[in-house]
């Protein structure tokens, strides 16, 4: 049931101190949600930070159980657990102190990024998304690689000045001419960051309470986003774990094409070559022997129907004209393609080819079209099948 005390907004234990991980409070109600298979919980207070403004909810423990999500609406922090809690009890909260100071890290760095663009270039900030596996800021305004990594040298030099990061609340008067990010009118107080000479930013979610805590700041990607630049980066911790797995993956690259890391690039470039040089090759014997299996083929046959493994396009078309040009009946060639399909270029010399095109479709769902003389196409068929529909049509 809900209680009284349920309707008043939930004591933000977070906002007060980033850094407590462990804290009391007061069951206010439990929900059954699913036909009880997961329970909606509030408590008086929390140091449970929700899902909101694009960052992933805290993770952690109540009573023991792993709280599986964190969800506010109004004011009222929900904490979503697999078991009931019983309202009027005391219970013991933990936070997940790793995966919150991770989540700082990265909050920390996008707001430094974010201050300094709106200073030096005036656009705002118009999307944020903090998941576990990287960050992405969306700016209505178009950045340049060389602005991008002139900015990001810019924000490792403020983690390594070590500036304090404050967070208050103004008076409405002090608000109403304080300049800030994010400025819209919202009712109530309004929590104000602030790291003094980068940024002033409307923001709810806890931060470092120094930017060296930060660590690193790195972007990994900048793309063209709706008329402005998606920009994705990584922090502190998780920029090392990224590191480690590209040094990870470079180690192994490395290992494999026996290059160091200087000149892998040029040695994929190498292997994609000569890749392409066996392909053509291929090409070529794949050509001749279908030349020759064609030419050893009796010229007063009239339909020849030949079914070949996986050949490039060319060597199909190539093989039909010649088949046409030397047999007078339907000249096909299947080619394999995946389990149980074909491809294929069926002609004739004298005979309109569209009506067997047609009974292909008709009776074995075959795709494709063409002329009079050429149709072409693929069907998910057996030769047997393909054979039977064929010397009907003969
Ligand atoms: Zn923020």
């Amino acid at each position: 049931m809900e209680m009284e005390q349920s309707m008043t907004e939930t004591i933000k234990l977070y906002d007060r101190d980033a850094y407590a991980t462990e804290f009391d409070a007061v069951v206010l109600s439990c929900e059954a949600m699913d036909d009880g298979a997961v329970y909606r919980i509030v408590l008086d207070q929390t140091l449970f930070f929700p899902e909101e403004g694009g960052q992933t909810p805290d993770r952690g423990e109540l009573a023991g159980e792993p709280v599986l999500d964190v969800q506010i609406k109004q004011g009222i922090v929900y904490h979503k657990l697999a078991k009931p809690l019983v309202p009027g009890t005391a219970v013991h909260g933990k936070i997940d102190w790793t995966h919150r100071f991770y989540n700082m890290q990265q909050h920390s760095g996008e707001h430094i990024f974010s201050g300094l663009v709106h200073r030096a270039y005036g656009y705002d900030n118009v999307g944020f998304h903090l998941s576990n596996q990287i960050v992405t800021m969306d700016f209505n305004g178009v950045l340049s690689e060389a602005q991008a990594e002139e900015l990001e040298r810019k924000v490792n030099e403020i983690i390594v000045k070590n500036l304090p990061i404050q967070t208050g609340y103004p008076t409405a008067e002090e608000l109403a001419v304080l300049e800030y990010r994010s400025k819209i009118e919202l009712d109530g107080p309004v929590r104000i960051v602030t790291i003094p000479e980068v940024d002033a930013c409307a923001c709810c979610a806890p931060h470092v309470a120094r930017t060296g805590e930060i660590g690193m700041f790195k972007i990994m990607n900048m793309q063209s986003y709706k008329g402005g630049v998606r920009i994705s980066f990584l922090c502190g911790f998780r920029a090392l774990a990224d590191y480690r797995q590209r040094i990870q993956v470079i180690s192994e690259l490395s290992a494999g094409l026996s290059a160091g890391q200087e000149m892998l690039v040029m040695a994929v470039e190498k292997l994609k070559n000569a890749n392409q040089e066996l392909k053509y090759k291929l090409t070529g014997e794949k050509q001749r022997y279908l030349t020759e299996k064609i030419a050893a083929i009796p010229k007063e046959q009239e339909h020849v129907l030949l079914f070949e493994e996986d050949l490039e396009p060319l060597v199909v078309r190539n093989a039909v004209n010649q088949l046409t040009a030397e047999h007078t009946g339907i000249c096909a060639v299947f080619t394999a393609a995946g389990e149980n399909g074909y491809q294929f270029i069926l002609a004739s010399a004298a005979q309109d080819v569209r009506e067997i095109m047609k009974e292909m479709k008709e009776k074995l769902g075959a795709r494709g079209g063409g002329s009079a003389a050429m149709v072409q196409g693929s069907v998910q068929a057996t030769q047997a099948q393909l054979l039977d529909l064929l010397r009907k049509a003969e």
